[in-house]
């Protein structure tokens, strides 16, 4: 029985709370299939500059590196808020992980229970079973590192500033290689977003999409849609979409956008997928939750622990291709959450309320 051996960045205010509950789900469902954990836990941001002067210590660095997988809680808030913006913990930590490990597939459910819809803004006859897709956003490419990347002054005094969005074959390949393979454990359908009639990246994506589809996975359904209309009909008619996957800035929109109408941040899941491939011969990737800090309720114990379990449950599928025992996680907290009504109070709309460890104790209990 194979060994798990990730790195733990529990990270600042609720990350370290909800962390120790992932932790305690995981240890049970490991223990319960013969597998064992191998992790240790190291400082990330705020905790990483009061500790060791740096967001990303190097010894934090290093223990990602012998790793299989990071568990990442969430980093950053009001202690560290007035350093510069490079300082700051989220820039200063997830940048250069993301770099570190070319994390390039950023992979967000978009996950509200149907006993839940009442946490989203869409009206619930819009959305009578709840939301069930995917986001998939590229994330190293794009506008956000294209170059040339300048501000010049024009000869009349006028400022001019320049961004510039680059896309490779390779790089458009291997997220709709991500998507895929999404896809393919769920409803087999593909919908690629793009802006193919006003950008030059976007005609090379709707090709390369196109033609990598017919060529690998002729059996996925695959659709494309504009960008516009994608951020329309999310709004309209979310479950129209299985998985959906684009460029890094339409992706960063769009999947903020799914955030909201799913309701409780509590709630959301997200793993990044590097282009390494670990010792499973499986994707390295930085698992999740997608909300932050919450510094509002840290210390309480009353933050969700759901996201923080969920991203873990995305590890074992991914990092570890452990898919039954990340089920089996998803339909323990599915169960705890709707079945059970055992809810923090992020989610509980005016009910009683648990805190983060009487609902972890739940989802262990209905692991088995
Ligand atoms: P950040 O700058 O890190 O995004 P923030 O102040 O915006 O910090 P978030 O963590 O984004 O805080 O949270 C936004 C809201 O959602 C807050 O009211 C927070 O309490 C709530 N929230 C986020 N995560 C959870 C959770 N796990 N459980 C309960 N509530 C949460
Ligand atoms: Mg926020």
């Amino acid at each position: 029985m194979p060994t798990l051996k990730f790195a733990v960045l529990p990270g600042d205010y609720i990350g370290p709370e909800v962390m120790t509950e992932a932790l305690r789900v995981l240890e049970h469902v490991a223990k319960s299939a013969g597998h064992s954990l191998d992790y240790k836990i190291a400082d990330v941001g705020g905790a990483g500059i009061d500790n060791h002067g740096k967001a990303l210590p190097d010894s934090t660095l290093a223990l990602c590196r012998e790793a299989d997988a990071i568990l990442f809680g969430s980093v950053g808030g009001p202690k560290w808020e007035k350093l510069p913006p490079a300082e700051q913990p989220e820039r200063a930590a997830l940048l250069p992980l993301r770099k570190a490990f070319s994390l390039f597939a950023n992979i967000r459910p978009g996950l509200l229970y149907k006993d839940l819809v009442d946490a989203s803004p869409l009206k619930p006859a819009r959305i009578p079973n709840g939301i069930d897709i995917v986001c998939i956003r590229e994330l190293t490419g794009g506008i956000y590192f294209g170059q040339p990347k300048t501000t010049i002054t024009l000869e009349n005094g006028e400022r001019q500033a320049c961004d510039t969005m680059v896309y490779k074959t390779s790089e458009i390949e291997r997220i709709a290689e991500t998507a895929a393979v999404t896809a393919r454990a769920r409803g087999k359908r593909v919908c690629s977003v793009d802006k193919a009639n006003v950008l030059e990246t976007s005609v090379l994506w709707r090709k390369t999409v196109t033609d990598y589809f017919a060529k690998k996975h002729p059996d996925i359904a695959l659709t494309h849609m504009y960008v516009d209309n994608a951020a329309m009909q999310l709004a309209r008619d979310p479950n129209q979409f299985d998985v959906l996957f684009t460029e890094n800035m339409f992706g960063d929109i769009l999947s903020d956008e799914m955030a909201v109408i799913c309701g409780s941040l509590g709630m959301m899941s997200s793993a990044s997928l590097g282009t390494g491939v670990n010792s499973h011969g499986k994707p390295f990737g930085l698992y999740e939750p997608a909300g932050g800090t919450a510094p509002d309720i840290a210390g309480k114990g009353v933050a969700n622990p759901c996201a923080q379990v969920l991203s873990a449950a995305l590890m074992l599928r991914y990092s570890f291709g452990l898919a039954d025992l990340a089920a089996k996680i998803e339909a323990a907290v599915r169960k705890t959450v709707t079945q059970d009504g055992v809810r923090t109070g992020d989610i509980a709309f005016g009910r009683p309320s648990v805190g983060t460890k009487a609902m972890a104790d739940a989802i262990i209990a209905n692991l088995n």
